[in-house]
């Protein structure tokens, strides 16, 4: 069947977006503001958006916020502007908060980054899409899908009790971790060798870092910027946490670590066992000892990370989480939902314009899985090894910060259109990038096996502060910071060169080695989305070596 024009009110669309959450809506907006004669329908299954994880946007997803989207003033309004990450260490034996080193900013951030009130911020997306004439059908649920080629696509989807089946030129697969497309098409692929899960919940009555509470329990103040604007990291070997103020008032605190290394607590509901956790360092006890989880606000997921080993084809394409996701520690997730959303409405329009598009297709759809894969190399092969030791992490907090914004951030504020338009670490010297990230990643991991073997790993995670007093720019001053990151990396590499390191990932070096298998606790049943297909498609390996 081929779609015949398109009339107001007859079943045929140019584009059918499946999920009209963040990259759903971004998708709807960037088609009709570019195109106001496209018919586009976004079928969302939800009656009221969640307030996901409560989100830290980093520097990319803020451009596309704020010069991409236009919502600078919504922005500013109803989130939290965020002004950067710190990361707290400890060691035991100490329980006074000031005594805990610390890595941070001093000073304001100079791009804008928010901490993301989600449910806010998707409704309000969908709201402007639906004002620039999409067509929104919800809560509605979406029965069947056929590819069957550019305007050849049917969508069938339930509203009210009613069923109405569509053709659509382009179908879009928006629909995060339900990936509609890939399960329908069996691409979805575990990412091997990165067990990582998470737990997280809203909490009220949360301690603010700079109160005149926090200041008599013993937190001097250090830094010019006030530090509860940051994203905050509690960091340990095997596992770290975030805490991340949200415009309300409530604060979104979680856990995530690496199952090889870390088991976090396991009896109670997910609240309990976040807190639990998080009071075992002194900022968080600081912060948390009196808070009160929010319990229909908590979630938990198993195996975070996973890929759709294929994300375009005749007809369709699937983007932000619908396509994959990795790992949240940098607070990625949406310049990847960006990138690919921005690819996809540049590569839809096209094809409505009448061009043939099949190499943009086979570009893409490798780009995406070439940039998976680096993504994953240079940034978090094995790096929940080194994450509890602050000058570990002190190298590689300069080094990924100074490679994200000599290299992402700029590109993206200096040539908006082109950058945002294909996936990151793209061509050679983006492989370069990564091939340099993945050289020193592996590294650390290294050293840390190195100080683990001689006692030393976490040695400067008390009484050792490092304040950035140079921001980080999106322009070559940022090399200012790699060199600094670069001379730490190799200080440390001479300070541990005569030690050998012990030669098991989860050896604790004290004659301990974890045996995850039999530690590891069950996750509850009640789990979303369990673990899909283990093995590593052939496609996929082609992109690894
Ligand atoms: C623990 C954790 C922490 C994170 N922290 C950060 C962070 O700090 N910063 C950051 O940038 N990113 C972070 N992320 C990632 C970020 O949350 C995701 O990348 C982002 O939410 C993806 O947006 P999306 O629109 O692609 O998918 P989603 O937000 O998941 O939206 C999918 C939409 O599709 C709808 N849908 C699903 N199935 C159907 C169906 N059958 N029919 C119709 N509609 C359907 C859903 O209702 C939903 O509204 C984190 C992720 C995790 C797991």
């Amino acid at each position: 069947m081929v779609c015949p024009a398109n009339t107001p009110d007859s079943d045929h669309y140019d584009v059918v977006v499946l999920g009209g959450a963040f990259s759903g809506s971004s998708l709807g907006l960037l088609l009709k503001r570019e195109r106001p004669d496209l018919r586009v329908l976004i079928i969302e299954k939800s009656t009221k958006f969640d307030r996901k994880v409560g989100e830290s946007t980093s520097e990319v997803a803020g451009c596309f916020l704020t010069r991409v989207l236009g919502l600078g003033n919504h922005l500013a309004g109803k989130h939290f502007q965020k002004h950067g990450l710190r990361l707290w260490f400890n060691n035991p034996g100490n329980d006074c908060p000031s005594h805990c080193s610390e890595i941070g900013p001093y000073s304001q951030a100079r791009f804008p980054t928010f901490q993301l009130d989600r449910e806010i911020l998707d409704q309000h997306l969908l709201d402007e899409s639906a004002k620039e004439g999409c067509e929104v059908v919800r809560p509605a649920t979406i029965k069947s899908f056929g590819l069957e080629g550019v305007g050849k696509n049917t969508v069938t989807y339930q509203q009210d009790g009613e069923t109405r089946t569509v053709t659509a030129k382009w179908v879009a697969d928006c629909s995060g971790k339900a990936a509609l497309i890939a399960r329908k098409r069996g691409t979805l692929q575990a990412l091997e060798g990165h067990p990582v899960h998470s737990m997280w919940v809203r909490f009220r009555n949360v301690r603010c870092l700079d109160s005149p509470e926090a200041r008599k329990m013993g937190l001097k103040p250090g830094p010019f910027v006030a530090r509860a604007s940051a994203t905050n990291h509690l960091m340990g070997r095997g596992w770290w946490c975030w805490i991340i103020p949200l415009s309300n008032g409530d604060f979104s605190a979680g856990v995530t670590w690496d199952e090889r290394l870390f088991t976090p607590p396991s009896e109670g509901q997910i609240g309990q066992r976040v807190k639990e956790h998080l009071v075992t360092h002194p900022i968080g006890k600081l912060m948390f000892e009196n808070a009160e989880p929010i319990e229909n606000d908590a979630r938990a997921y198993k195996n975070l990370p996973y890929y759709s080993s294929e994300v375009c084809g005749d007809g369709w394409i699937s983007m932000g989480d619908a396509a994959g996701f990795m790992d949240p520690l940098y607070s990625q997730g949406l310049d990847y939902c960006a990138h690919g959303t921005y690819a996809a409405h540049r590569l839809i329009l096209r094809s409505l314009a009448g061009e043939c598009v099949k190499e943009c297709i086979v570009k893409h759809d490798f780009q995406y899985r070439q940039s998976y894969q680096r993504w994953f190399k240079s940034l978090y092969l094995n790096k929940y090894q080194y994450l509890g030791d602050s000058e570990l992490m002190r190298a590689a907090f300069l080094l990924d910060l100074a490679t994200y914004f000599v290299g992402p951030v700029q590109l993206v504020y200096k040539d908006t259109d082109k950058e945002f338009a294909h996936m990151p670490y793209f061509g050679p010297i983006g492989g370069g990038f990564a091939k340099f990230m993945a050289f020193y990643n592996r590294r650390l991991e290294v050293i840390a096996r190195k100080r683990l073997a001689k006692g030393t790993y976490g040695k400067l995670n008390v009484d050792h502060s490092y304040f950035l007093r140079k921001s980080f720019e999106g322009s070559p001053l940022a090399f200012g910071h790699l060199i600094r990151g670069a001379r730490t990396w190799l200080k440390l590499e001479i300070q541990n060169m005569f030690t050998k390191p012990v030669t098991n990932f989860a050896d604790t070096g004290k004659g301990e080695t974890r045996c995850e298998s039999m530690d590891h606790p069950m996750m509850p049943m009640s789990l979303p989305n369990p673990p899909m297909a283990a093995k590593t498609s052939k496609a996929t390996l082609e992109v690894a070596k």
